[in-house]
């Protein structure tokens, strides 16, 4: 690629764009609803331009992953990423309606436009112009669900793309980056523990099992076990060691009864190079060694249980990587960085396909009320993808 196109702002959405960004936003996909109307319009929107679809279901078929690819057979080629559902409004004050696009002083608000239908968005308006390119190797599209409450849909759509004979070679994921190329990302497992006691008068308090205090000391051994990961740090994170916190918390009936259950949630984030199960299973050794023990002395049935609600394995691709030269090539920008937030990249570079995230708009709007990407940003993405068909003619 010879001449890169330069990233400028574009003053205004082209009709495509801005008809495409409309749809998406115009769809409530909440997490906890059903994403399939969205998916519909983007397998209608790919149908009518000759490009078949494949749809990847949940169990129950009210959300579905989206797989297509266009350009020729065979191995290789570049896969365009992006999740389909949306955090919620619920408790947010908005400015603006937040499920329909609301242009304002060069801003698209919207649910989702940020975090990542803006990306989507760009990503099938360029649609047609890579379909009547001559490439020289293949463009995978892969949308997903449920990736907001913890990467869960895209475990199907990586299982249809490795049982397809044609695997993609390279992964851009366009969660918002501020179109910085990120390399980078620690991992995350989410955990709820289950603390079983034994209920009774508080008056006779030590013939009962006191969950809540049994939670107390389990709560207070992770945050000891915290401790020893500061010591493991890798500066290219912020910040840069592992974490482990408790974010919910839910026990007791009334302060004259001994507590029966408490069951609290809490979550590690972890640097690429560390073992988590090891940090884990000392918290479960001292669950099963220690207090769970001396709590069945007093009643055989209590006990403690952990089960988890949500993981994804952190990413850490080479920057110095030709991939990785290439997205900065593409981006317009030489500014490899890592984020604090996961994505679904860490799976797709599990399953063999070197992975980066680069996206419009920025997650200081994500998630929260009045969320928008700029129409500047919009045009920075669509550069990216024009870079990107050129490079997928001429390579
Ligand atoms: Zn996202």
């Amino acid at each position: 690629m010879n001449n890169p196109t330069t990233s400028q702002a574009r003053p205004t959405l082209s009709e495509e764009l801005r008809h495409l960004l409309a749809m998406l936003l115009a769809h409530d996909t909440t997490s906890r609803e059903s994403n399939l109307a969205l998916i519909e319009s983007i397998r209608d929107y790919l149908d009518q331009l000759g490009i078949p679809s494949e749809l990847i279901f949940n169990p129950e078929r009210t959300k579905a992953n989206l797989y297509a690819r266009l350009g020729p057979a065979g191995d290789g080629g570049v896969m365009l990423s992006g999740h389909t559902d949306v955090v919620p409004v619920d408790g947010q004050s908005w400015s603006y309606p937040p499920f329909q696009l609301t242009e304002d002083e060069g801003r698209c608000y919207g649910r989702g436009s940020a975090d990542m239908k803006g990306f989507i968005a760009c990503v099938l308006e360029a649609v047609p112009r890579f379909q009547q390119s001559a490439l020289t190797m293949p463009l995978h599209l892969a949308f997903s669900y449920d990736e907001e409450v913890g990467c869960l849909g895209v475990p199907g759509l990586i299982d249809h793309i490795q049982s397809s004979p044609d695997h993609p070679a390279m992964c851009i994921i366009g969660e918002p980056t501020s179109m910085q190329p990120v390399y980078g990302h620690k991992g995350k497992v989410g955990m709820r523990c289950k603390v079983k006691g034994h209920a009774c008068h508080s008056a006779y308090a030590p013939e009962g099992v006191n969950a809540i205090e049994y939670a107390a000391r389990l709560i207070g051994k992770l945050t000891d076990l915290a401790e020893p990961l500061k010591q493991q740090q890798d500066r290219r994170f912020d910040p840069p060691y592992s974490t482990l916190q408790t974010g919910k918390i839910q026990g007791g009936v009334a302060l004259n009864i001994v507590p029966e259950a408490c069951q609290f949630d809490f979550e590690m984030r972890y640097l690429p190079d560390t073992d988590v199960n090891a940090t884990l299973d000392k918290l479960k050794d001292f669950a099963a060694s220690t207090l769970q023990p001396a709590m069945q002395t007093v009643h055989p049935d209590a006990g403690i249980h952990f089960e988890m609600l949500a993981s994804y394995p952190p990413l850490l691709t080479d920057p110095q990587s030709r991939f990785a030269q290439w997205l900065s090539e593409w981006s317009g920008s030489h500014d490899f960085t890592t984020v604090a937030f996961g994505t679904e990249g860490g799976l797709f570079d599990q399953a063999g396909v070197a992975t980066l995230v680069c996206g419009p708009g920025s997650m200081d709007q994500g998630h929260k009320p009045d969320e928008f990407v700029t129409i500047g940003q919009l045009g920075r993405c669509c550069d990216m993808l024009e870079n990107l068909r050129n490079w997928m003619v001429s390579h």
